[in-house]
C-alpha cells in the first residue's frame, strides 16, 4: 500500500482502516463468473436433485429486470439476472435451484415446490427477494438514499 509520507500515525491508521474496509466490501461483492456459476449449479444439482438437473449453460444476463432467473428446458439454458449480483449467496443459490428445478418440472405446481423443499433456505430466500421488490416500490424519500 502507498501511504502519503506526511500523514500522522493516527491519520495513517485511519486511512489503512478505510482501505481495508473498501477491500472487504469489494471482496464480499465479488461476483461469480459464468464458469463459476455453472460449477455452482452443478454442485447444487448434485446436492439437492441427485444430479438430475443438468443445465447446458448457466450465465448472467442484464436484460432481465422483471425476473430473477429464467430457463429454457428445451436447450437446458439457465439465465440469472445481474440484479442478483451482490445479494447473499443463499439467495443466488435459491434462484439457481429454482431454475434447476424447472429443468425437471415446468410451472409452479405442488410438484415443483415439493422438489424445491430440498433446498433448506427456500423460504428465507423468497422472503429476501420479496423484501427487495417491496423496497423498490417504496416512494422515494428525498435525501434518504442520496449521498
Ligand atoms: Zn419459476
Amino acid at each position: 500500500m502507498l501511504i502519503p509520507a506526511r500523514m500522522s500515525e493516527a491519520e495513517e491508521q485511519r486511512w489503512v482502516r478505510v482501505m481495508l474496509d473498501k477491500l472487504a466490501a469489494q471482496e464480499s461483492r465479488r461476483t461469480l463468473g459464468d464458469a463459476e456459476l455453472a460449477e455452482r449449479a452443478r454442485r447444487l444439482s448434485e446436492q439437492y436433485f441427485e444430479g438430475r438437473a443438468r443445465p447446458r449453460s448457466v450465465r448472467w444476463v442484464t436484460n432481465q429486470n422483471t425476473r430473477w432467473g429464467s430457463c429454457t428446458p428445451s436447450d437446458g439454458s439457465i439465465r440469472l439476472s445481474h440484479r442478483l449480483q451482490g445479494m447473499p449467496e443463499y439467495v443466488v443459490d435459491y434462484v439457481l435451484c429454482h431454475e434447476l428445478a424447472h429443468l425437471l418440472v415446468p410451472g409452479h405446481g405442488p410438484r415443483f415446490w415439493r422438489l424445491l423443499e430440498a433446498y433448506p433456505r427456500t423460504e428465507r430466500a423468497r422472503g429476501y427477494l420479496e423484501g427487495v421488490v417491496a423496497a423498490d416500490r417504496l416512494p422515494h424519500v428525498p435525501g434518504a438514499r442520496d449521498e
